[in-house]
């Protein structure tokens, strides 16, 4: 997975070509005008590669997910735990999403047609009926219709059922694992038709619409920005000092570091030593947890990946002029929280992911284009909060399970590993 990063420093970042790709779109839009749409199909491309992906990763990657869970007992309870803080956490998370993005409306006014949008938007359904609807009664019609809330929770039954079966579950967990890391290159393969398929889009869109679309951008960015800054400083710091009853500010000169390592790569997987060096020297987590919590968490806790969708989810709501019911807001915290399970860890994992809820609360795939452009600067933002809250997660437990080292905590210093073998 981590290779990804890798990857994109030979030439030019993944990210940059992206830029390049939309500015360039921009200019052909705004030069050629109406006859710029003919590049649609160019966008078009690269939202049909992305949906091919969107079954087979998040079933894989799911039952991955919970396979990792290996040694019963305490294992379970903590993983049980960290799933616990994990999900409620990401459902926080996507509603102070949704709030930034009612808050600072974004993409009021833009009002961007689209005959899809329009049909979508009556079929949203009751949330009773998709509460029942989320178990599949036949998985593979459900894998079949890219049902993703059923393939969900289908996956996750399949995952634990082979976790319970040991080493008889053991050569399907393989088969899963390499068709998971296979996924993820099929990913960062069809990310770098990314710059083609925007340029195609944005010249799409800023031909038809005009460059006045681009505007309520700056808009999205700042709404993500403020929600990740609330998220981490008020609840994160709120939780580690009322629940876990210590220092919130020195959980969060803990996690500066591998936020920081996480804003620069925009990978959680590739950030994940870090996060684990500084949840055991700074914070003084146990060998035992972090090397369990992190990764998992890793693996599928996204809290400023939900949080994102929130914001990005109201806004192409309301540039495409769609009015959400109740239940699309519910079915948008239900989903990005059960999606961020399935959201790989590496750049640009999230904007698949985002494709995903678009599509179960029937808002339009085109609006990805326009997110699409600034995805990296969002990128950079939400990955940082979800090592955050990995670190959180990892200190709460530490400290439930008398697991956290105190005096390392408390004592405002790095304590090497090394050292803290020989205390
Ligand atoms: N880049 C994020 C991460 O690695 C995932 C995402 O794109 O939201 O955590």
């Amino acid at each position: 997975m981590s290779n990804q990063a890798a990857a994109t420093s030979k030439g030019i970042a993944l990210w940059k070509q992206i830029l390049i790709g939309m500015v360039a779109g921009c200019a052909v839009g705004v030069l050629f005008g109406e006859s710029a749409a003919m590049l649609k199909p160019l966008g078009t491309l690269f939202i049909n590669l992305i949906k091919m992906l969107i079954v087979p990763l998040v079933f894989c990657s799911l039952i991955v997910g919970v396979t990792s869970m290996k040694d019963p007992r305490k294992m379970g309870r903590i993983g049980g735990k960290a799933i616990l803080l994990y999900l409620s956490t990401t459902a926080i998370a996507i509603s102070i999403g949704l709030g930034m993005g009612t808050l600072f409306a974004p993409g009021v006014g833009i009002n961007i047609a689209t005959s899809e949008a329009a049909v979508a938007a009556k079929e949203a359904p009751t949330l009773v009926s998709t509460l029942l609807n989320m178990i599949p009664t036949n998985p593979v019609k459900a894998l079949a219709n890219g049902a993703i809330l059923q393939i969900i929770v289908f996956a996750l039954a399949l995952g634990i059922a082979l976790t319970l079966i040991g080493d008889k579950g053991k050569p399907a967990v393989q088969v899963f694992e390499s068709l998971a890391e296979a996924m993820y290159k099929l990913t960062e393969l069809v990310m770098k038709v990314a710059p083609f398929g925007i340029f195609g889009l944005m010249a799409w869109v800023s031909g038809t619409y005009g460059l006045e679309v681009l505007l309520p951008l700056a808009k999205v960015i700042f709404a993500v920005y403020v929600g990740c800054v609330i998220h981490v400083i008020v609840f994160y710091s709120g939780i580690i000092s009322t629940l876990g009853k210590l220092s919130p500010v020195r959980y969060l000169k803990g996690v500066i570091n591998p936020a920081t390592v996480a804003f620069t790569t925009t990978s959680s997987s590739g950030t994940l030593p870090a996060t684990i060096k500084a949840s055991q020297e700074e914070l003084g987590v146990s060998k035992g947890v972090s090397s369990f919590v992190l990764p998992l968490g890793a693996t599928i806790n996204m809290d400023g990946t939900a949080l994102y969708q929130g914001v990005c989810a109201l806004f192409i709501a309301q540039a495409f002029g769609i009015d959400l019911t109740m239940s699309q807001y519910l079915l948008i915290i239900m989903t990005s929280t059960l999606a961020s399970i399935g959201t790989a860890g590496v750049p640009g994992g999230g904007l698949i992911m985002l494709s995903l809820v678009l599509t179960t609360v029937g808002l339009p795939m085109e609006g990805l284009a326009i997110v699409a452009g600034i995805d990296r600067i969002l990128d950079m933002a939400r990955t940082s909060v979800n090592v955050c809250g990995d670190m959180m997660v990892a200190t709460l437990i530490g400290k439930s399970e008398n697991e956290l080292d105190e005096t390392i905590y408390n004592s405002d210093k790095t304590v090497p590993v090394s050292e803290q073998a020989k205390a």
